[in-house]
């Protein structure tokens, strides 16, 4: 069964200072089992806020910018933890940590760039406590794990207690900040096809710092090249636009194409053009651009070499 716990001990998550804007009076919900959260989800609905690892919401809560009174924390859940093998695909528990992403054999043999993205997410302490499930919910252009799951075609496994329901993964935001989740619902899980063995995959980030940086600009992709020819590519980005995108002008032009140094230069040029990225304190729209088509040509001289 959920327990609640007061506010004045357990209750003021993780010992942070309470926002102006919240509720002095917040309750945290604790369930064990998936059945429980349902169940306050379905009767709670838009008014409980779900905590995974907290890192998004800590920040939020500081900045007092986070306006909730009702919190259901499913860091017990251990329905939610955990990654499997399922043949062609794996599957990924929602509570999955940055760590365990690094820490797994499966990640590092079936996708190797969900490790090199978890590897530059925060520094050590928000790679033990920030989950896969909260990158994606939490739905910042500028999530490092999602253009990974851009590039793979993964799907998010979402749960209510009316029941599971699939979403391809590029067609899971509806906005900037938004999602096709319902307000009972929650995600349960994402599922990763498996890199082909004669697929390459590609993870670049580009911040100010290499560690406790947010991405200017971040790109992974995947791709299968024989005799120099480019048979399939797509291609996730992020930082560049109100949601993580792929490029699809651009997987256009190279899908079918022999890899020249005319067609990659090409190839810098239109996805440069094609994301809409905007100036703001981390970057210009310029600079943007030209760094977005100076990483793909990296990967484009992976692939040839
Ligand atoms: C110092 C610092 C550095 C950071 N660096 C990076 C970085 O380099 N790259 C990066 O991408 N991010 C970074 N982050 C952001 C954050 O760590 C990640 O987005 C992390 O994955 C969030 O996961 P969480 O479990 O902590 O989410 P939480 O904070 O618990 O939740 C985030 C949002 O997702 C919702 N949510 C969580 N899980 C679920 C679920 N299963 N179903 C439905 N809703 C859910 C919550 O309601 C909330 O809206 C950083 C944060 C900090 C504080």
């Amino acid at each position: 069964m959920a327990t609640v716990r007061s506010p004045t001990t357990e209750g003021r998550p993780y010992g942070v200072q309470l926002s102006t804007t919240m509720s002095l009076d917040p309750t945290v919900q604790s369930p064990q089992t998936l059945a429980d959260v349902y169940g306050l989800l379905s009767e709670r609905g838009g008014a409980v806020k779900i905590i995974a690892g907290g890192t998004d919401l800590m920040v939020l809560m500081n900045a007092h910018m986070l306006d909730a009174a009702e919190f259901l924390d499913i860091w017990r859940v251990d329905e939610l933890r955990g990654i499997t093998d399922e043949g062609d695909a794996l599957r990924i528990g929602a509570l999955t940590t940055y760590t365990q992403l690094i820490k797994s054999e499966l990640i590092q043999q079936h996708a190797p760039s969900l490790v090199a993205a978890s590897r530059t997410i925060g520094a050590i302490q928000i790679q033990n406590r920030g989950t896969i499930g909260g990158n994606i919910v939490n739905a910042s252009p500028a999530g490092d794990s999602l253009p990974v799951l851009a590039a793979y075609d993964a799907e998010v496994e979402i749960g209510s207690a009316r029941g599971t329901r699939t979403v391809a993964f590029n067609q899971f935001y509806t906005g900037y900040r938004r999602s096709v989740l319902e307000p009972d619902e929650l995600v349960l899980a994402v599922r990763v096809p498996k890199l082909k063995e004669s697929e390459r995959d590609f993870f670049w980030k580009v911040g100010t710092r290499r560690a406790q940086a947010i991405s200017k600009t971040v790109m992974a992709a995947k791709a299968q090249i024989s005799d120099g020819r480019i048979s399939s590519i797509s291609i996730g980005v992020g930082s560049v636009a109100p949601t993580v995108v792929r490029a699809p002008k651009t997987e256009h032009l190279l899908t079918g194409a022999q890899l020249t140094a005319t067609l990659m230069e090409e190839a810098r040029q239109i996805i440069a053009q094609e994301i809409t990225p905007i100036t703001d304190l981390r970057s210009t729209e310029h600079y943007r651009r030209t760094v977005t088509g100076n990483v793909l040509l990296k990967f484009l001289r992976q692939l040839s070499s």
